[in-house]
């Protein structure tokens, strides 16, 4: 399956847990700092699956993923999932 990343690299930080989650190498860290400073991450080569580990483990839902065309994770349905509420007695 062919899949395909967009990162956000303003709102990256550089953080590298994408580039060491992918399985398949194809993100490194930029040469070139963003507006805050941070040098961010960018996708490299040709080989994403678009397993999206990559934008899973983002801390800061900078990654979109597509696969065959279709979003497989953006940031906003990301940042929308359930979260767990304190029970009451
Ligand atoms: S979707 Fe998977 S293969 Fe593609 S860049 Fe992210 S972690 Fe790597
Ligand atoms: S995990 Fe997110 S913040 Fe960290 S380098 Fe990758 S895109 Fe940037």
């Amino acid at each position: 399956m062919a899949g395909k990343i967009i990162i956000d690299t303003e709102r990256c930080k550089g953080c590298g847990l994408c580039v060491a989650v992918c399985p398949k190498k194809c993100i490194v860290i930029s040469k070139h700092s963003n507006k805050n400073g941070y040098f961010p991450a960018q996708a490299a080569g040709s080989d994403c699956t678009g397993c999206a580990m990559c934008a899973i483990i983002c801390p800061d839902v900078a990654i979109e993923v597509f696969s065959d065309s279709d979003i497989v994770l953006e940031p906003s349905k990301k940042k929308n999932k359930p979260t767990l509420i304190e029970e009451k007695a």
